[in-house]
């Protein structure tokens, strides 16, 4: 199966199963798991943090994140396609009773500054308080501009918001603009690492960010249910691909372009790539799509036209190739 749909979908290789079967472990909800601190304070070490927590998703390191920085009646502001805010099924606002400000994104996955700005409400009993800005790099596979993530440290300095960083994909961000993950992160109070998509981990996520807020995120984890015990085991195939799949990723973002070569050779309308996804819209695609796709063991999601595909480390460039053979088959 060549399965493009998301790099979710990858599976822990052999190397990383062996780290996992052998992780040393204890309780982690009493702090004794050796492997859970050390994948915390590798993570923090990387993202040039002072203290990390391991949690179990994306998802919830979001919210436990959104939580540790706004009370109930406060109001966070993101993209109006910003996972934490529209993937996430309202989890701030059921569980915290904070209140989301979405503003419409920029072609290039920015929010405007300016935009944010006239969102932000007066200090007036009317009105909920702005607390908390939160950006999401890497946004539908773009990178954004380094000079962008500094103005927007400048900024949430200067109206006194906490910065949160949905840092899903930081590491992809991080290896487009050959940059560490340290500088990606610089400036944001709060950062969120997915370990279970490009990265290749099974599941988990790490919230990194300063003691105090972290030290409240892992309050929050527990309510959450998301304290875990001997999660050393996890958290070995977190380290694992900290240390070996950060600067693969290169590899990536490569057959991304390809992918998106062999799309345009098909007749399909590519957008513009910059790290491991692909969209891509079909003028005038075959019935049952998907279907057939999957009949030649390629999976796509298909929307529409349109389709987004995500590479990651299961898909080979010799898959990419097939593809472009499948796609010739299917439209013939
Ligand atoms: C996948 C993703 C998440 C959530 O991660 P899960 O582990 O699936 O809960 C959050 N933010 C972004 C940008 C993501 O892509």
């Amino acid at each position: 199966m060549i399965d493009l749909r998301s790099d979710t979908v990858t599976r822990p290789s052999d190397a990383m199963r062996k780290v996992m079967a052998d992780a040393e472990v204890g309780d982690d909800v009493w702090g004794d798991d050796p492997t859970v601190t050390r994948l915390e304070a590798m993570t923090a070490e990387r993202l040039g943090k002072e203290a990390a927590v391991f949690v179990p998703s994306g998802t919830q390191s979001n919210l436990c994140a959104l939580l540790a920085h706004c009370q109930r009646g406060d109001e966070y502001i993101a993209a109006q396609t910003a996972h934490c805010y529209r993937y996430e099924a309202g989890g701030a606002a059921v569980l915290g009773s904070i209140q989301p400000q979405p503003i419409q994104g920029e072609p290039d996955g920015t929010l405007s500054l300016a935009k944010v700005a006239a969102a932000i409400k007066p200090n007036d009993p009317h009105f909920a308080q702005a607390k908390l800005l939160s950006i999401e790099n890497t946004t539908d596979g773009k990178a954004l501009p380094m000079e962008y993530l500094a103005e927007a440290v400048q900024f949430a300095t200067e109206h006194s918001l906490g910065l949160h960083l949905d840092g899903a994909r930081a590491a992809n961000a991080a290896v487009f603009h050959g940059l560490s993950l340290a500088d990606v992160a610089a400036g944001f109070d709060t950062v969120s690492l997915c370990l279970s998509k490009g990265l290749g981990a099974p599941v988990g996520s790490v919230l990194s960010g300063s003691t105090e807020l972290i030290g409240e995120a892992r309050r929050w984890r527990k309510m959450l249910g998301g304290g875990l015990r001997q999660s050393g085991i996890l958290a070995a195939a977190g380290i694992y691909a900290l240390e070996n799949n950060v600067d693969r990723l290169a590899e990536d973002h490569a057959n991304a372009v390809r992918l998106g070569e062999v799309l345009a050779g098909a007749g399909a309308e590519v957008k513009a790539i910059q790290t491991n996804m692909v969209f891509a819209e079909f003028p005038n695609p075959p019935t049952d799509f998907e279907a057939k796709l999957a009949e030649h063991d390629v999976l796509m999601a298909i929307n529409g036209n349109s389709s987004r595909m995500v590479l990651h480390m299961d898909v080979s460039p010799e898959q990419i190739e097939r593809v472009g053979e499948v796609l010739a088959k299917i439209d013939g």
